[in-house]
């Protein structure tokens, strides 16, 4: 019996809840063969006990079976939780050294208005005097040149892409790397790839906030790119309704998996606003999210309501942070983007 056999027994198994077994997610620190011993360190971070004694107990489980006259010890050499940690950027590549905060517009499901609530942050933090890069991740579909009217491409200095600057934020996005939709099926680490090289081959200058546009899911694609990044924190978009709430809440649940923290939850298309009587009307039961982030003790950043100037705004480039500036959707998204900056600070 080899360490390559334990390794591949190993990755049979998955991470409680992931596709991804538990070898590619990094926990697996050794095996140790000594005769008949077997030795496997582990390092399981998660602050749910129940996933380290099931991942513990599977580990136990799947060597057990296959080697049977071996003495098995399984050791997670994780510090405890509580005990002090690094942060998630000082325990690998800090791919932005010139960021102060990298901070991901997350969903758990599409077509919520995650990009909407990225631009509008975007454009919301350079309005508040910060300087501000937009970096749109999204495989499924990046629409961020889109929504700020940007139709060129980024050009070169030397061997580094120039961001394209608009609305006083710098943006790069996935769609200048690709040809039409062939990043769909890209595979977690593809797209990891290809988002550290926007942010390691971009010039991007000193900045205050870099917003990422993430796909949209809870996937390995979005795991592994969560990982990748060392995030300072994570925004998390969703709509009103049960079933867009319970991806948010997975969503939730992904970033701490991966000690990301939580800044907050916005909830879009909260309320509609009639136009000519001002009266608020709950189209799919506003409140959801407040409920939500009270049950979980996470924060409610802010309510966008539903209406066709965002729509609009998204569609011909130009983001009601910008165009509609003293509107009441405006001053939703600027609230949003002073308590994530008072929350940071
Ligand atoms: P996602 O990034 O979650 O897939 P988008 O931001 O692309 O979602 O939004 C999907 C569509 O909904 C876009 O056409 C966008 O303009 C529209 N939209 C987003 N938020 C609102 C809103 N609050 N009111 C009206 N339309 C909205």
């Amino acid at each position: 019996m080899t360490k390559e056999e334990v390794f591949n027994l190993l990755k049979e198994i998955s991470y409680p809840g992931f596709s991804r077994d538990i070898v590619s997610f990094g926990i697996l620190k050794d095996i140790i063969i000594n005769d008949k011993d077997i030795l496997v360190e582990l390092d399981i971070r998660s602050a749910e006990n129940k996933i380290v004694v099931d991942i513990i107990n599977s580990v136990e489980e799947k060597l057990k079976v296959n080697y049977r006259d071996y003495k098995i010890t399984i050791n997670n050499v994780a510090p405890p939780p509580g005990a002090p940690t690094k942060a998630p950027h000082e325990q690998g590549v800090n791919y932005l050294p010139h960021v102060k905060y990298k901070i991901a517009v997350a969903s758990g499901k599409g077509g919520v208005g995650k990009s909407t609530v990225a631009v509008n942050l975007a454009v919301a933090l350079a309005k508040l005097g910060h300087s501000v890069g937009l970096l749109d991740a999204d495989i499924y579909g990046p629409s961020i040149p889109l929504m700020l009217g940007v139709t060129s491409r980024p050009g070169f200095d030397r061997k580094q892409l120039i961001p394209i600057e608009k609305y006083g934020v710098k943006l790069m996005s996935l769609g200048f790397l690709m040809e039409g939709n062939e990043a769909v099926i890209w595979r977690g680490a593809l797209v990891t790839k290809a988002i550290q090289q926007l942010m390691q081959d971009v010039k991007w200058g000193n900045l205050d906030y870099m917003i990422f546009d993430m796909p949209p899911g809870t996937g390995d694609a979005q795991l592994t790119l969560s990982q990748s990044i060392k995030l300072d924190g994570a925004v998390i978009v969703s709509t009103p309704q049960d079933v867009a709430l319970i991806d948010a809440i997975k969503g939730v649940k992904m970033f701490k998996k991966v000690d990301v923290p939580i800044l907050g939850i916005v909830e879009n298309m909260s309320y509609f606003l009639c136009p000519h009587c001002n009266e608020r009307t709950d189209i799919f039961s506003s409140g959801g999210a407040k409920r939500e982030c009270e049950k979980m003790g996470e924060t409610l950043l802010g309510e966008i309501p539903i209406d066709t100037a965002i729509r609009i705004g998204g569609d011909k480039g130009k983001p009601v942070t910008s165009e509609m500036f003293d509107s009441p959707i405006s001053k939703a998204f600027m609230e949003i983007a002073q308590n994530i900056d008072d929350k940071l600070k």
